[in-house]
């Protein structure tokens, strides 16, 4: 079980990101099946065919490339802004008039429950995260190894998770040691 990074309970675009990650035996998808994905997507499991999967991923890589330009200060790549756009527009929201004790108005989806719907829904807060002030808190996790990015709460944060910052700290301590081994080699 992965920790989810700091900042995925604010961003569903940004914990979509996260489901592509790297550990010590090499990349993990979390969305690399159709059950996997549709339970990820608060989905039913029959609403989402194999072929599907392509627009999820799609989208994530999209997405991932939006906060990658962010961090970098750069303008992202035209194809991926398409994405995310055509994404947010696949379903649109309705205000639909309800009468429980008086006028109510609800924005609902004209495709409730389809993969549209959540789509958008994932392309609407990527597209609210890059424009707000949450947007400048977004980092990439500096552990080597690591391709989450999170949200950074507190000034000096640089991992994703402990982790992270603990993998970091070892590896660190273990070049040290190997560092004072070798200039005690050279003294003898
Ligand atoms: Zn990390």
């Amino acid at each position: 079980m992965v920790t989810a990074a700091p900042g995925e309970e604010r961003s569903p675009a940004l914990a979509l990101v996260n489901t592509r990650r790297l550990n010590a035996g090499g990349e993990v998808d979390d969305l690399a099946e159709p059950h996997a994905a549709a339970r990820w997507l608060h989905l039913s499991p029959a609403s989402l065919a194999a072929d599907d999967l392509s627009r999820i991923t799609d989208l994530r890589a999209a997405v991932r490339e939006l906060l990658a330009a962010l961090t970098e200060d750069r303008a992202p790549d035209a194809a991926a802004l398409e994405t995310v756009n055509a994404a947010a527009r696949a379903d649109a929201a309705a205000p639909q008039l309800t009468w429980p004790s008086g006028p109510h108005r609800e924005w609902r989806s004209t495709q409730p429950g389809s993969l549209s719907e959540a789509l958008a829904a994932l392309a609407r807060d990527a597209i609210e995260v890059v424009t707000s002030d949450l947007g400048h808190l977004v980092r990439p996790c500096e552990a080597h190894g690591c391709a989450r990015f999170f949200v950074r709460e507190h000034a000096r944060r640089r991992w994703c998770s402990t982790t992270c910052g603990d993998r970091v700290r070892a590896a660190r301590h273990q070049r040290l040691v190997v560092e004072q081994r070798e200039s005690a080699q050279g003294r003898s």
